[in-house]
Formats: C-alpha cells, sequence, structure tokens
C-alpha cells in the first residue's frame, strides 16, 4: 500500500496544520500525525504569541528584545521577517476563528519578561489549545488536506533508498517522501510526495524532566540527520526553572506541568530542603533574575545537596489572593496532593524548548532539495542562543506561510522518481519479544542526558555522555535491524540520535553561551564573528 501525493506534511502542531492550510490552497497535502491531532506541544503552550499589534510599539522594539535574548547568535535576517510578518499571522488566526482574550473590545496584550513592551496576544492561560482547536476545524474542511492520525514517519526517503542512486553524494540528495508506521495495523506505508515538510516538534523527552508531551521525542531531528540534511545548535536546551516535581511515583505523569513564572512575579521564594531562601546567593534579582540563571541556581543547589527537586513558597501569600490569581496551578496541585496557600511547592527545572535543529533558510529550505523543515524542529536562526518568551508560535506561523509560498512557486520543478522507490522491506525480521530493552533504553537515555548534559555541562561529563550514548546507539540499531518495526522502538531510536546531536552540538561550543553553559569555559568567546561560529557548528553525516 501507498500514498502518492503533492506535498507530504509530518506532524500537527501549529507548524503542520498552518503550513496545510496554506498549500491546499494550490495542492494536495497528506499530512500524518503519530497520536490524535491534537497532541503536539502547541497544545500545552500558556503565555501567547509575540508580535506588534499595540501602535506605540515598534518592529524595532521586538527585534531588539529578540537579539538581545539569542545572546549574539540570532541571524538577523530571520529576526527581521518574523518581526515584520507576524502581525499579519496573527490577524490570519483572528480570521480563521482563533478567540483571542479581548480587553475594551482589543486584543488583551501583555507583557513577559525579556519584553520591552506588551505585546503576548494569549487566550487566556491556554493560548496553545485555542489555536491548534481552531487551526484543526480550519484544516478539517480542506477538501484539499487528507490526516492521517496515529501514523509514525520512521524515515525520510532519498536516493540512498533506490537502487542505482545510493552512490549520489549528500550534497545533491532530493526528499520524495517518507515511510510511515499505521500504529493500529502495524504496516509500513509508502508516502511519496514532491516537496516533504517536517513539523515535528521538539525534543523534550530525551530528558527526565520535561514540559513536553510524550509526542517530542526528537524525531524530525534524527529523521533529519539520517537523511543527510545539515543541522546546528543542538546544544541550546531552553529549561524552565520551574516545572511540578511530583513526589509519588505511582502517579508520575511523563511530562511535568508548568509553575509558571508568574508566581515568582508574585512573590514565590526559592527555598532549598532546608528550608533556606537560596536565591540571593546567585544574583541580585533574586527569584526575579532571567530563567537560565534561575534554572542554574536550582541545578547547582540540587546537585550540591544532593536533592531532587527545590521548594516555592508562596505560603506567605494570603490564600484568596493565591487563588485568585493561580486557579490552574492551585487546582492541579491540589490533585496531586498539595495545598500551596499552606505547603511548599517542589519544583524541578524541566527540559522546555531547543533553539537548534534542521538547518533552514528564509524559506523554510533544508539542505535536501524539496525537505522543508518548519517550527521547532527546524533552525531559523530568530532564537540564536536563547529564545525569546513566546516567539517560537510566531516563528512557526511566520516560516510555515514561506515554506508554502516557496513551495508554490517550485513545486513543479521538483524532480520526482515515485515509480522506482522500493516498498518497505522487513524481510527477515522478527516480532519483539524483547520490550524491556526499550524501557531501559529510555530510562538510561533520560538519566545520563540529565545527569551530564543538562544546565551545567562540563567537558568530562560531556564526554561520559557520548561514550554512553554511542554504546546505546549501537546496541538499538543493531535490535533495530532484526526486528519488525513498532512505535516505542522507532521513538528510542530518535530519542539516542536526538541525544547524540545534542552532545556533538555540545562538544563543538568552547565557550559558555546563551543556554549553553559550560565549567571547562565559563564565558563567551567573543573573538569570532556569529558567523564563524555558526560554520564551526553546523554539520551533516558524513
Ligand atoms: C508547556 C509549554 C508551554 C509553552 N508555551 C509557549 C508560549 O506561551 N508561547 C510560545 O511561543 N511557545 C510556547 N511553547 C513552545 C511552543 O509550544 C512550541 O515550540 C510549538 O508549539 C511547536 O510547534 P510545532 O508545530 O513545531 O510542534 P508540535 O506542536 O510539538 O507538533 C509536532 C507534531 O508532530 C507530530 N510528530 C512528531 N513526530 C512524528 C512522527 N515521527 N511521525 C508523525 N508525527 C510526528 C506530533 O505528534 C505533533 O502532532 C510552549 C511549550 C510547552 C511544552
Amino acid at each position: 500500500m501507498f500514498y502518492k501525493t503533492d506535498v507530504l506534511i509530518i506532524g500537527s502542531g501549529i507548524a503542520g496544520l498552518y503550513s496545510a492550510i496554506k498549500i491546499s490552497e494550490f495542492a494536495d497535502v497528506v499530512l500524518v500525525t503519530k497520536k490524535e491531532k491534537s497532541e503536539s506541544n502547541t497544545n500545552y503552550a500558556q503565555g501567547g504569541i509575540a508580535s506588534v499589534l499595540d501602535p506605540n510599539d515598534t518592529f524595532a522594539n521586538h527585534i531588539k528584545d529578540t537579539l538581545i535574548a539569542g545572546a549574539g547568535l540570532c541571524d538577523e535576517k530571520s529576526v527581521e521577517i518574523l518581526v515584520k510578518e507576524g502581525p499579519g499571522k496573527i490577524n490570519e488566526l483572528i480570521d480563521i476563528g482563533t478567540g483571542f482574550t479581548l480587553k475594551d473590545g482589543k486584543l488583551d496584550l501583555v507583557r513577559e519578561g525579556g519584553h520591552s513592551f506588551n505585546r503576548i496576544v494569549h487566550a487566556k492561560d491556554l493560548t496553545g489549545k485555542e489555536v491548534e482547536r481552531a487551526l484543526i476545524e480550519k484544516a478539517s474542511k480542506s477538501p484539499n488536506i487528507r490526516i492521517i492520525e496515529n501514523t509514525l514517519a520512521i524515515d525520510l526517503i532519498t536516493e540512498h533508498n533506490v537502487t542505482g542512486l545510493k552512490h549520489l553524494p549528500i550534497s545533491s540528495r532530493h526528499c520524495w517522501g517518507a515511510y510511515v508506521l499505521e500504529n493500529e495495523s502495524g504496516h509500513v506505508i509508502k508516502v511519496t510526495s514532491r516537496a516533504t515538510i517536517l513539523a515535528t516538534g521538539g525534543i523534550g523527552q530525551v530528558y527526565y524532566h520535561t514540559t513536553n508531551p510524550p509526542i517530542a521525542t526528537g524525531d524530525g531531528f534524527a529523521m533529519a540527520y539520517r537523511a543527510g540534511a545539515k543541522m546546528g545548535n543542538m546544544e541550546f536546551i531552553q529549561f524552565h526553572p520551574t516545572s511540578f516535581y511530583d513526589p509519588n511515583p505511582k502517579s508520575k505523569s511523563s511530562h511535568s506541568f508548568l509553575i509558571s513564572e508568574a508566581v515568582r512575579g508574585f512573590g514565590g521564594i526559592l527555598r532549598n530542603s532546608s528550608g533556606e531562601a537560596f536565591m540571593e546567593k546567585y544574583d541580585v534579582r533574586k527569584e526575579l533574575a532571567p530563567r537560565d540563571i534561575v534554572a542554574r541556581a536550582i541545578d547547582t543547589e540540587m546537585k550540591k545537596r544532593g536533592d531532587e527537586y527545590v521548594f516555592l513558597d508562596v505560603t506567605h501569600k494570603h490564600k484568596a489572593e493565591i487563588i485568585d490569581h493561580f486557579p490552574h496551578i492551585h487546582a492541579n496541585c491540589l490533585n496531586k496532593g498539595i495545598d500551596i496557600t499552606n505547603e511548599f511547592i517542589p519544583v524541578v527545572p524541566a527540559a522546555h524548548y531547543i533553539c537548534g535543529g534542521v538547518c533552514v533558510d528564509e524559506f523554510s529550505r533544508s539542505s535536501l532539495t524539496g525537505l522543508y523543515a518548519v517550527g521547532e524542529v527546524s533552525m531559523t536562526g530568530v532564537h540564536g542562543a536563547n529564545r525569546l518568551a513566546s516567539n517560537s508560535l510566531l516563528e512557526a506561523l511566520v516560516f510555515a506561510q514561506r515554506a508554502a509560498d516557496d513551495i508554490k512557486k517550485n513545486i513543479k520543478d521538483f524532480p520526482v522518481c515515485h515509480e522506482e522507490i522500493p516498498d518497505w522491506d522487513d524481510s527477515g525480521t522478527l516480532s519483539a519479544d524483547e520490550k524491556v530493552l526499550i524501557t531501559h533504553g529510555v530510562r538510561e537515555l533520560k538519566q545520563l542526558m540529565s545527569d551530564y548534559v543538562g544546565i551545567v555541562r562540563s567537558n568530562l561529563r560531556l564526554e561520559f555522555a557520548s561514550r554512553r550514548i554511542n554504546l546505546l546507539y549501537h546496541e538499538i540499531e543493531e535490535f533495530y535491524k532484526i526486528t519488525k518495526v513498532f512505535d516505542s522502538l522507532i521513538e528510542l531510536r530518535n530519542l539516542v540520535t536526538s541525544g547524540y546531536l545534542i552532545v556533538k552540538s555540545a562538544l563543538l561550543r568552547k565557550e559558555s553561551r546563551g543556554l549553553h553553559y559550560t565549567l571547562d569555559y565559563p564565558t563567551p568567546d567573543d573573538s569570532k564573528t556569529p558567523e564563524d561560529t555558526l560554520i564551526q557548528n553546523t554539520y551533516q553525516k558524513s
């Protein structure tokens, strides 16, 4: 069985759905997504989308704030595109029925850390859910979009799958679609396309604590790398300083809910296991220091004391005020057995967002002809070494539009090779009866990434991690070759490759900058231009 389409899109978050809506105006789209269509990082985004919508705000302000956050590594042209094309995208979301929160009949624009102006549009504190709802509704009405749920992309199809073309160099590769696994039947289907968009989101599940849902297993990064696409800046992982730590192992979920920055803004105090307030040892701004500083301080306290979490304390505030300001957090914690009005909240930093990924140009084109990457899986250069809050949903919209524009212009010229592409061949493989290898592998990877490749790094820790990941990689590849594929095996293979890429990028960067902090090079190396570092820190499979 196979599908043939103009454009294959992998992923149904904001990037995949918005790309599909735009492309359906001129071509047929098959969109595959590995779970139900709404399950994505997008669905969990709370804060909102940044854009210049107040007449007193300026593009120059938003550009400047983004460049400051990016710590010298942003691509200035991409930032300008992001900021200038942003307002039009917000208006389009409104046109398709997204219900953003209003105040006195106008968009309620709020401010977040690092922004010099009120420019965050939001739908209460469930912005992602509302955007995802509106996009799914719109996409479902288009006769040109076929959404196939519970279907997991395994690998991209390029020359290396086609007899007679395997010998061609990576530099001349095209992408002609993907092999996908139908979860229910276990069948692997070939989907061929003229253009393919990776919109597979993030990587949080590589770590023990993450705010990302279970779908965030880094599949897109690993598929692109295996296919030979250029990758970069994978070391820049944003850790949210305060996610809820569930002390009860029985009710532990695979991802943690956020205890938002606003709780520290409200007067929340961070305390270690002895009840001591510790932030003043690290920064004069104490709890209100930037995210990366707070995350590092918490990490240091935990590592020094051998603790698994610290506490956030709001018990000195009035009960009614706490409940009024934080109804969701109060209810979620109560659900886990913690009454935040009279108990400390156990918190831990959690992997939240990755700034690097598949290198793309200003039209979201990867280094492989016909392969585009949009959203969190891509590296457009807008985030540099650190993402400004609420710029990621905006990036997905702006660069999805640009991918659609480019595909519209060039689709007729993309070469097709449908007939020569072989079906999936799993002859000689066996059904797995060793699933313990998967659960153990996932646990081992998360533990070593959290211990050695977390918030504070060093050459020694990275080299330890590198050796262990190599071993895991070879074991999983061996198992993969002899086994009929299934979802958790594919995901573990991708998690291990993603971990490998993060370590590789971290070892390449001989400085501390933005989200990457290493004890061996504790300061930024300003002797290199951003262009130099970009060349040094991007790579592809040889
Ligand atoms: C808790 C939380 C809060 C956040 N808050 C904000 C915020 O306020 N503002 C902001 O700008 N950003 C925020 N972010 C970041 C933002 O939500 C993400 O960067 C953004 O949603 C990514 O969108 P995406 O479409 O690229 O990926 P996702 O929304 O993650 O979508 C990826 C899709 O790909 C599918 N997929 C993955 N692998 C495969 C595969 N192999 N085969 C088939 N399908 C696959 C997934 O199932 C999913 O449908 C937040 C993130 C989190 C986790």
